[in-house]
C-alpha cells in the first residue's frame, strides 16, 4: 500500500512513543500529548539537463524505482549544507562521471517521489549546462545506461517524472 501523505506513515509520536499523533495535513504530524509537531517540506532537488556538443541532450535510465527503467536527467536530492548548484554537480559526477561548464538555472516543479512506501513531495530545480569532459560511461548502481538525444527527439513517454517532462517542455520553449 502507497501512503500519500508523508506524514500519515507515522504510527508513534517520535517525542513520546504514545500513538494518537496524527497527521494533520499532507505535511504536517502532531502529537496531542507531548504537542510534537514535525513539518514534512517539500525536499529540494535538482536536474540537469546535460548538452553535447551537437546540442544533443543526456538521458540517464533509471536502475531502481521509482521509475526503474524510465528515462530521466541526472539529478537527486539535495543534501545538507549544499547549494542546488553544488548538489548538481556532485549527482552529475556520482550517476555520470562527467564535469559541465555553464550551468544555468532553467525552472522548478513540483514532483511526488515514493521511494520504499513512503511518498515525499519535491521541489524539483532545473540546470542547463554544457558538457565538458565525458569519460567512457560505466553503469552504476543508479545508472543502467546512458542515451544521447537530439532535443526535439526527446519520447516524453519515457521520462521518469512528470517535473523532468514539465521541464523539456519549458527547454524546447526556450529554444524556440
Ligand atoms: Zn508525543
Amino acid at each position: 500500500m502507497i501512503n500519500h501523505y508523508t506524514t500519515s506513515v507515522f504510527r508513534y509520536c517520535p517525542n513520546c512513543g504514545l500513538q494518537n499523533g496524527r497527521a494533520e495535513t499532507e505535511k504536517l504530524f502532531t502529537c496531542p500529548d507531548c504537542d510534537f509537531r514535525f513539518y514534512a517540506n517539500p525536499a529540494s532537488a535538482v536536474g540537469g539537463i546535460l548538452r553535447n556538443s551537437a546540442g544533443e541532450i543526456l538521458l540517464v535510465r533509471r536502475v531502481k524505482d521509482p521509475a526503474k527503467g524510465k528515462l530521466n536527467t541526472p539529478g537527486g536530492f539535495v543534501d545538507p549544507y549544499e547549494s542546488a548548484e553544488e548538489g548538481l554537480v556532485r549527482e552529475i559526477w556520482e550517476e555520470v562521471a562527467m564535469k559541465v561548464t555553464g550551468l544555468t538555472f532553467l525552472a522548478s516543479f513540483p514532483n511526488i517521489y515514493t521511494y520504499r512506501s513512503v511518498t515525499y513531495h519535491t521541489t524539483d530545480m532545473f540546470f542547463f549546462c554544457d558538457i565538458a569532459e565525458a569519460p567512457e560511461f560505466v553503469p552504476n548502481e543508479e545508472v543502467a545506461e546512458i542515451l544521447f538525444v537530439p532535443p526535439t527527439a526527446i519520447d516524453f513517454d519515457e521520462l521518469a517524472f512528470e517535473s523532468t517532462k514539465q521541464a523539456f517542455r519549458e527547454y524546447l520553449r526556450m529554444l524556440g
